[in-house]
């Protein structure tokens, strides 16, 4: 399919680099072009292998209708006007997944997750089980790592497990996966599709080459999700933390179809969030024969995924987590539903006008707030008005050390900021790791 045609890379960044070293391999003219100066080492490679970078913002001319496919990086919208001129070309216009997936050997078995919160921690859990189990397993999507940048490594045989975003999938067409793993749908990235229906449409696509022999894992206590997967052709599997199904909460532990899987006392992280995300990867794994013991040694290790909920450490019986991706009030209401113990929570970052009244119902263990960054003030009156000791902090620095001080055996230092990080960082990752570093000096001791 993509041997020997004439393709338009658009967008180059990690994922257009490494799709065009795989389909230069396959006789293919190949020209792409980015907005942005791009890595010179990457642009050297590529001309080696005889493809053609163009740095412009204003590619359009030079797509024509010789050319046999576009392929478009995910963050690009679809109404650019380069795809736009592609769709009346009549040029199919596909993505750097799409493409690598037509280059796996055949007996390759998938798992791929999607949905709108929990994907990279079930892609994780999904990808530590079966290394735990001993087979050959490889990661990729939207996790960091480009299918293109992985798919010389997979053999026959092998276990893929990817991620994938909302953005990815429209432009997919013959994906298929063994496993389909669907966390759960709320309204995000509206900005991006224009509304609700149309992005919880794309998210449909990841079951739309599905058979009977291909398993769908879908969340049985999201209206939406159920809804939207009524007709699709695949053997479903259902799993719930609220409602009884084939994977399920009770009697404090996880059970799958009837055997119970793991005591919830034997898993390191927390919230019924995160014992969705093991059901998913249960699920998915149970496929490939995994036995509870290897389960139970992974769950028994895994602190999280970084920046989500992740446990850093702890200090005198002070326990410190890091969710510096809660960068909306949402998620940070998921973190602390995920505590049953006191709570010095970290509060805080640039200020977008939002709200924090959200959080006055999860607020049950929080005995101290410390707000910090654009948001400091607002933070410290949503405080006042519901009852809560808030200090205020100009940097997360001094927060965390101020938390170090005030707390006691027992609880726990949360930094889940319910804000964006970039009034004082480049991104949460930095921000996050920031935490980690100061609240390190207080563990290593
Ligand atoms: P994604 O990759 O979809 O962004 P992550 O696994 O990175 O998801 O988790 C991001 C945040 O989403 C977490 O910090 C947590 O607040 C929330 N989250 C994780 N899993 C779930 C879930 N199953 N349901 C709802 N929220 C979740």
């Amino acid at each position: 399919m993509f041997t020997n045609k004439k393709i338009f890379v658009l967008g180059m960044a990690r994922s257009g680099y490494e799709v065009c070293k795989v389909l230069s391999k396959y006789d293919n003219e190949i020209l792409i072009t980015d907005m942005k100066e791009q890595n010179e080492e990457h642009v050297k490679d590529l001309e080696k292998l005889g493809v053609k970078f163009i740095q412009t913002d204003n590619p359009i001319n030079m797509l024509d209708s010789s050319y046999d496919y576009v392929v478009k990086n995910p963050g690009i919208r679809y109404d650019h006007p380069l795809i736009l001129k592609a769709n009346e070309l009549g040029i199919k216009v596909v993505n750097e997944v799409e493409v690598a997936y037509h280059f796996l050997p055949k007996d390759t078995f998938i798992i791929a997750i999607t949905g709108s919160n929990g994907k990279t921690t079930t892609t994780t859990l999904c990808y530590e089980f079966i290394k735990s189990m001993g087979r050959r397993v490889h990661l990729a999507g939207n996790i960091g790592y480009p299918l293109s940048s992985v798919v010389n490594d997979i053999k026959s045989g092998d276990v893929l497990v990817i991620e994938i975003s909302a953005q990815q999938l429209h432009d997919m067409y013959d994906f298929n996966a063994d496993v389909s793993i669907l966390t759960n749908l709320t309204p995000v990235h509206i900005d991006f599709f224009g509304d609700y229906e149309n992005y919880i449409s794309h998210k449909l696509k990841i079951f739309m080459n599905n058979n009977r022999s291909n398993i769908a894992v879908i969340n049985k206590g999201n209206g939406d999700s159920i809804n939207i997967t009524k007709s699709i052709n695949s053997n479903i599997i259902y799993f719930s933390s609220h409602v009884n199904t084939d994977a399920c909460l009770k009697d404090n532990a996880i059970y799958y179809k009837g055997e119970r899987i793991i005591n919830l006392s034997d898993i390191k992280i927390k919230g019924n969030h995160n014992y969705e995300n093991i059901m998913c990867a249960i699920i998915a794994t149970k496929q490939l024969g995994i036995d509870n013991e290897t389960i139970k040694k992974v769950l028994q290790a895994f602190g999280g995924v970084e920046h989500r909920i992740e446990f850093v450490g702890k200090f005198n019986d002070v326990e410190f987590y890091n969710d510096s991706k809660a960068t909306n009030v949402k998620s940070t209401e998921i973190a602390l539903n995920a505590f049953k113990t006191p709570v010095i929570l970290l509060l805080g970052g640039l200020d977008r006008g939002h709200s924090f009244d959200d959080l006055k119902d999860d607020l049950k263990y929080v005995k101290y707030i410390l707000s910090f960054g654009q948001t400091k003030d607002r933070i410290k009156s949503f405080a006042s008005e519901n009852g809560i000791e808030c200090s205020v902090f100009e940097t997360l620095k001094d927060a965390t050390n101020y938390a170090c001080k005030i707390s006691k055996k027992g609880d726990t230092i949360l930094l889940s900021p319910a804000c964006a990080s970039w009034d004082q960082y480049d991104c949460f990752e930095q921000r996050g790791d920031e935490f980690k570093k100061i609240v390190s000096k207080y563990y290593n001791n």
